[in-house]
This record gives C-alpha cells, sequence and structure tokens, in this order.
C-alpha cells in the first residue's frame, strides 16, 4: 500500500509520504542496529554541564508540566479553541464533541504512563489501554496527528474506536494521517453521493460511522476489495474514481494534509504548501505563532514584524515566518534533536545547537554557518524536486482552503491567502515568483554550482530573479 509506515521503537511510525512502502518495493523487510561500543562525547564535563542548562530551560518553560502530562493529546483541547482542528475532511476547524476524544479524556481513562524517547524528559510518548469490547486494546500512542485524523476528520467522536484504530495503524504499519485522510474523503464523497454504497463494499460511510473507519483500515491494509482502491491514498484513489471527486481530495502535490486547518493558522497552509515532501506539517514545523509565543518571535525573527508576525490569521510576514523555520528544521533534522523543544515550545535555538557540537562532537561551527547549512539544505531539495517536475503550480492548497471561508469558529470567513504568501516566501528564498524555482545565482551563492549547472542544462532553470 502507498502510505505504509516504517515501525519503530515498537509503537513509534516514520510514516509520512509511505517510506515503508519503498522498503515494501525493495522487499526490506527490516533493518535492525546493535550497538556495542560506547559513545564518545568530545568535552564530557562541558558536556555534562550542557545536559543540565538544557534540561533546567526545558523544565521551567511553563508548557512542560502540560506535555508531560498529556503528551500531544491536549493539542486537541488546544487546536479545538483556536479554530484549528480539521473536522469532516476539512469543512471546518471546530468539532462540537472534541472533549470526547481529547487529552483530558484519554489522561483520565486510558492513559497507562508516559513514555519518553531515550532520556527525554518532555516524556510526550503515551501508552495507552482500551479495556472494554468491541476495541480492546493495548500500545503506544495515540498522538495528536491521529486522534484528528482518525477523530474530528471522520466526524469520530467514540474514543475507543480511535484508540482501536491508531493500534490497527501501528500494528499494521499505516500512516495513520493518511489513512485517516483518505477515508475521511471517501466519507464525504459518499455523503454527497459521488461514490456509491455498492462500490464501498456495502459500508454506510457517514462521517462519524467508527465500525466503517475500523473495517475501512483493515481492507486497505490487506488492499482487500474497496481497500485496494482506497490503499493508493484519496489523490490517486479520485483520479481514478473521477465524477468531481477530486474536488474533495484535501492534498498537497499528492500527499493528505495533516492535522492542521490552515484557514485558522496561515502559516501552517503555507508551510503545508511548500513542504518538500508534499504536506508536512513537520517541514517547516511554524508553530510560534499557533498558541502565541511572542517573545520566542520578537528574539528569532525581530520585533519589527510584530504583531503580524503572532497573529495567526494574518498572512503578513508569514513568507518570511516559513522560510526562516524551515533552515532551522533541516538543521534540527540534521544533528537528530527532537523538534519538540525547539519549536513547541521553543526554547532552543541556533546558539544551543552550536553549543552542542562542540560538546558532543567537537565541532566549531557558528550561527551563520548552520544558518547558511540550513538554507543550503532546503535550496538542495527543491533542486531535486524542480528536477523531478514540481514548481509554483505544486506549491498550491486545495480550493476548499484558499476560496471557501471558514464557515465557524474563531477563523470563520478566512480564507487561505496562499499567493500572498508564496509571493513572500519566493522572494525571502530569492527564488523566481513566476516558478517558484531557485535561481541560478541562488544555487551558486549557497555553493551548489554543480547543481545548478545541472538544472541549466536540462532547461529547469532561469539565470535571473524576476519579479523579485
Ligand atoms: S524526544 Fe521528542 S518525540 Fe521523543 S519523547 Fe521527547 S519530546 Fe517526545
Amino acid at each position: 500500500m502507498r502510505y505504509a509506515a516504517i515501525m519503530n521503537d515498537r509503537y513509534r511510525a516514520a510514516a509520512r509520504s509511505g517510506i515503508g512502502a519503498v522498503m515494501g518495493s525493495k522487499m526490506l523487510k527490516a533493518i535492525v542496529v546493535k550497538g556495542t561500543n560506547d559513545i564518545e562525547v568530545a568535552d564530557i564535563e562541558a558536556y555534562m554541564e550542557y545536559v543540565k542548562r538544557w534540561h533546567e530551560k526545558m523544565l521551567s518553560h511553563p508548557f512542560t508540566p502540560n506535555r508531560v502530562k498529556y503528551g500531544t493529546t491536549n493539542l486537541i483541547e488546544l487546536m479545538q479553541k483556536i479554530g484549528r482542528l480539521p473536522t469532516y475532511n476539512l469543512r471546518q476547524g471546530i468539532f462540537n464533541d472534541y472533549y470526547k476524544i481529547g487529552g483530558e479524556t484519554i489522561y483520565r481513562k486510558y492513559l497507562i504512563k508516559p513514555v519518553a524517547d531515550f532520556a527525554c524528559l518532555q516524556r510526550c510518548g503515551r501508552y495507552t489501554a482500551v479495556y472494554n469490547e468491541p476495541y480492546r486494546c493495548m500500545g503506544g500512542g495515540p498522538e495528536y496527528e491521529t486522534l484528528c485524523s482518525l477523530g474530528s476528520r471522520c466526524g469520530i467522536s467514540n474514543i475507543e474506536a480511535i484508540l482501536y484504530g491508531n493500534w490497527l495503524c501501528n500494528n499494521l504499519g499505516l500512516d495513520s494521517i493518511s489513512a485517516g485522510g483518505t477515508i475521511s474523503w471517501a466519507m464525504e464523497c459518499y455523503e454527497l453521493g459521488l461514490i456509491s454504497r455498492d462500490e464501498l463494499d456495502g459500508l454506510d460511510l457517514r462521517f462519524g460511522n467508527e465500525e466503517a473507519m475500523i473495517e475501512l483500515l483493515i481492507k486497505i491494509a490487506y488492499r482487500k476489495g474497496i481497500g485496494n482502491l482506497l490503499a493508493e491514498g484519496s489523490w490517486r484513489a479520485a483520479k481514478k474514481i473521477g465524477r468531481g471527486t477530486e474536488r474533495y481530495v484535501m492534498h498537497v502535490k499528492g500527499q493528505e494534509i495533516a492535522s492542521q486547518e490552515p484557514r485558522a493558522q496561515k502559516s501552517m497552509g503555507l508551510a503545508a504548501a511548500t513542504a518538500a515532501r508534499g504536506a508536512d506539517h513537520l517541514y517547516g514545523f511554524p508553530v510560534l505563532d499557533e498558541v502565541g509565543f511572542e517573545e520566542e518571535i520578537k528574539e528569532r525573527f525581530g520585533s519589527q514584524y510584530l504583531p503580524e508576525i503572532a497573529n495567526k490569521l494574518n498572512p503578513r510576514y508569514k513568507g518570511y515566518m516559513v522560510k526562516e523555520c524551515e533552515d532551522y528544521m533541516v538543521v534540527i533534522e540534521s544533528v537528530g534533536v527532537c523538534k519538540y523543544g525547539t519549536q513547541i515550545p521553543p526554547v532552543f535555538y541556533y546558539d544551543d545547537i552550536v553549543d552542542a557540537l562542540r560538546v558532543t562532537c567537537g565541532m566549531d561551527v557558528n550561527v551563520k554557518r548552520l544558518k547558511l547549512i540550513g538554507e543550503r539544505i532546503v535550496n538542495l531539495n527543491r533542486a531535486f524536486n524542480v528536477r523531478e517536475g514540481i514548481s509554483r503550480k505544486d506549491d498550491s492548497l486545495p480550493e476548499r482552503l484558499t476560496k471557501v471561508p471558514a464557515p465557524i469558529g474563531p477563523a470563520k470567513g478566512h480564507v487561505v491567502e496562499l499567493d500572498q504568501m508564496l509571493d513572500e516566501y519566493y522572494r525571502c528564498r530569492g527564488w523566481n515568483l513566476k516558478t517558484g524555482k531557485p535561481t541560478y545565482e541562488k544555487l551558486v551563492s549557497l555553493g551548489l554550482k554543480d547543481i545548478a549547472e545541472d538544472l541549466l542544462k536540462r532547461g529547469l532553470l532561469v539565470r535571473k530573479a524576476s519579479g523579485g
């Protein structure tokens, strides 16, 4: 199936864009890594001092206690409050039954223990259990993303069914975001009469039908009946079915949009559109305006951009913000640090990474150099995509989000002003405004002359930025 996950540490999923399917296509079942040697650090005393400082900084942030208590599950409550909780296939960002599927319910009734990745004091992972039939299960998760994808997005408020769906996704190796995105698309098409009950193997696929959702997850994993088509993902399935179903696919570059209603947070809309691997909230992860980290925004981006940059409903300066966040996030991925702690709460920034690299690896890099590395990685990603035919036309969002105003909630009346934000983003990147491609000069200035020459030879690059 197309959106297969690579499962690791039993319940953790590297799932987006179906990299498990890539392993499957190579007949690769698993990779086992076992280490026996000690891990050495460059300066053990400075390292221990650094870890202590890092812990103190993290523990003293007001966001941390709730992260330990709820993991990411209470984002359901937080996102409901700002109208950013995708509901009914992103028709709206408000789910009336949100409290039934939120962090408080899970904490009180289903949580066995918080789970941490090695030595992490945030412990955002969950270990939960449902003791009742028919959804008896026990295992890792859920995350906010799954609660939303299999919950509000599908109009489902039966938390035990959602936990069981999460358990199924983990055990069957499905990306729960794409699974929920595909099922909610099918639900909307069914309700609109665009897909018939016969085509759905007799399933009454209304929004809110948890039994149908569970059955579909199994059918998808085993490619049985309608599951064979839905295992292709909503974008490919809609192309095959036609009949106007394409209009209801909530995707970017063929990948289902994750659990962010971008009409209620414009930066997330832009970040989904520009992410290198299709809709991906983690590529730029611009969450600083989400719950108003004004101080950190001021520190990172400059007070001259306030108040607009901190206003999640204002498209102004979001191009700049997303560009900066993308550059930073690819650095974070490269050094192997978790994105929580760097963005939400936004405790650590470039200075801290410079220190970490010095005490652990003995590397002597400064902030300027790290920023350059980040920008270079993003440009390299883009150059790869340009070679594969990607341009501005693909940095898009579904019309529902750019043309149809949010019907209720704090974002009522808002659409995503994508073109305006894209112009600003490309300008900040030094890319061509019309095509969204890096210019020859930009790539050369980043030390990527060989890449620039290659794209030029293929006729995929222009040499001067136009319109900006
Ligand atoms: S490392 Fe990150 S994902 Fe893992 S438990 Fe800590 S905060 Fe959560």
